[in-house]
């Protein structure tokens, strides 16, 4: 197998293409990672979320990562991380035209935005459909790489 990195370019491109990523934060020396539903576009992604332990987290520590990957094989694969501040978007109307956005950009990624978020409610205790949480991550730093099958280990 051979593995290079990809550029800047390259990266945006497979977060373009993805909707599905895993979102990693830390509170006092402990991460927490789980997966969520993105929408990109240069420069930032966009979430949407119910009220639980990350969003808790989160907004303690704002620093976050994002990985996002396409593997069609063992050999054959890319991956994508993604350094972030994470902004949240109150429900506020000075925050009306970001919110707008966001579902937009999020309507356009992928038609289970919002579901999955909303699903997992059922698994609290306390049930706050109402509280929703839109938001966006502004990438600080960026990074890939790329696998492929090496012709010459076939020969
Ligand atoms: C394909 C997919 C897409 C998803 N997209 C979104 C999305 O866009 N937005 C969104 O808010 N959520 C999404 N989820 C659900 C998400 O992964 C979390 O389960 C959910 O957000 C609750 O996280 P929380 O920190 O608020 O957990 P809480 O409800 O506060 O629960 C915390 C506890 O539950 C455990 N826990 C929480 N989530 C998971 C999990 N996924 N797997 C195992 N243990 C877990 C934690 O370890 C912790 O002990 C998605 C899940 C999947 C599988």
């Amino acid at each position: 197998m051979l593995v290079s990195e990809m550029n800047r370019k390259e990266c945006e491109e497979l977060l373009a293409r993805q909707s599905l990523g895993r979102l990693a934060c830390a509170h006092e020396n402990q991460p927490y990672i789980v997966p969520i539903y993105f929408a990109s576009e240069p420069g930032r992604l966009y979430g949407f979320s119910t009220m639980g332990q990350k969003i808790d987290w989160i907004r303690r520590n704002p620093l976050v990562c994002i990985e996002v990957d396409e593997i069609i094989g063992a050999t054959e694969w890319a991956s994508v991380v993604v350094q972030g501040r994470y902004e949240e978007f109150p429900d506020t109307s000075e925050y009306a035209e970001p919110r707008r956005k966001a579902q937009a950009q999020l309507e356009k990624a992928t038609s289970l935005w919002w579901q999955t978020a909303i699903a997992v409610t059922q698994t609290r205790k306390r049930v706050d459909r109402d509280m929703t949480v839109f938001f966006c991550i502004h990438i600080e730093e960026i990074s890939g790489r790329h696998g492929w099958p090496d012709p010459a280990e076939h020969r």
